[in-house]
C-alpha cells in the first residue's frame, strides 16, 4: 500500500507518482475520494502548495481513493454542496499525473473533508468495569498509518492481560502499562511529521517509517 506516500509534498521527489500514472492509464475509479484536511495553521503564513500531502490508494483491482492533506489556518468549514470543485481547486498546481485524475473529481457526495485531530488520553483508559482501545483513548493523524494497527495490538493485549489479571482493574491497568509507550509514540511522531509538512519543513519519511517499524516490531 502506499501510506508512507501521506506526506510527499507535490512539489518534491515522488514516487509515488510513477503508482498515480499506472493506475490512470488503468482507468480505475476514484470513488470514493477523500479530502482530508489538516486544520492546524499556527506557525504556516501564506499559501503553501508544497505543503500538501497526496496518496493514492488501491483497495481492489477496480477502486481506490485519494487523500489530500492541506493546511487549512482557521479550521474552516466547507458547504457540501461544491466540495468536489473545492478538492479540484487544492489540486490546483498538482503534477501532471494527479491533474489527470483531479479533473474526474465531480462527485460532491464522494469527498470527505475533515479536520485532522489527535488525541492521547495521558489519565487511566478504564473505570470499573469499562476500558477504552483504540482511537477512544489515542487518535492519531494517518502519517504513520499505525492508528488501526495500534488499535489491534490493543485488542490483544487486553485479552492477555483479561486472561491472567485477578481482577478486571488490574488487568486495565497492566493492559495501559504495555499499550502505552508505543501508542504514545505513534501519536506524537506522526503529529511531529503532520506539523512539519504544514510548516513547510522537510520531512525524511523513509526515516520516520523505519524508525516506526523498528518500535512496532517489538515484542509489546
Ligand atoms: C481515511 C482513513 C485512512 C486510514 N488509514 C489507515 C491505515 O492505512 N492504517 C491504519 O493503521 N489506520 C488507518 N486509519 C485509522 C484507523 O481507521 C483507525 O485508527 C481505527 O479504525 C480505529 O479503530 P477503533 O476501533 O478504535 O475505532 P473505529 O474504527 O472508529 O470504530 C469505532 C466504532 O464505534 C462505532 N460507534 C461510535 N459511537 C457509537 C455508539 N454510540 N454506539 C455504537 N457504536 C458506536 C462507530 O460507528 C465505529 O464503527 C485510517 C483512518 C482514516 C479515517
Amino acid at each position: 500500500m502506499l501510506s508512507d506516500a501521506r506526506s510527499q509534498p507535490v512539489a518534491g521527489p515522488a514516487p509515488e507518482l510513477q503508482v498515480a500514472r499506472d493506475l490512470a492509464r488503468r482507468a480505475i475509479p476514484i470513488a470514493p475520494i477523500l479530502l482530508v484536511a489538516a486544520a492546524i495553521g499556527w506557525g504556516w503564513g501564506g499559501v503553501a502548495s508544497s505543503a500538501i500531502g497526496i496518496g493514492l490508494v488501491p483497495l481492489s483491482a477496480s477502486l481506490m481513493y485519494m487523500y489530500v492533506t492541506t493546511p487549512e489556518p482557521g479550521n474552516p468549514r466547507y458547504p457540501r454542496v461544491g466540495l468536489a470543485a473545492t478538492m479540484r481547486a487544492k489540486l490546483a498546481e498538482a503534477p501532471p499525473a494527479i491533474a489527470a485524475l483531479r479533473d474526474r473529481i465531480t462527485d460532491d457526495d464522494a469527498v470527505v473533508y475533515k479536520p485532522l485531530e489527535t488525541l492521547f488520553l495521558t489519565g487511566d483508559w478504564h473505570k470499573g468495569r469499562v476500558v477504552l482501545l483504540g482511537d477512544a483513548v489515542h487518535a492519531t493523524t494517518p502519517h504513520l498509518g499505525q492508528g488501526a494497527g495500534m488499535a489491534i495490538e490493543d485488542s490483544l493485549v487486553l485479552a492477555e492481560e483479561l486472561e491472567r489479571g485477578d481482577t478486571p482493574e488490574s488487568a486495565f491497568r497492566a493492559y495501559q502499562a504495555r499499550r502505552f509507550p508505543r501508542c504514545e509514540y505513534i501519536v506524537e511522531r506522526s503529529f511531529a511529521i503532520c506539523n512539519a509538512q504544514v510548516n513547510r519543513q522537510p520531512v525524511d519519511q523513509a526515516k520516520a517509517t523505519a524508525d516506526m517499524f523498528a518500535v512496532v516490531s517489538a515484542p509489546i
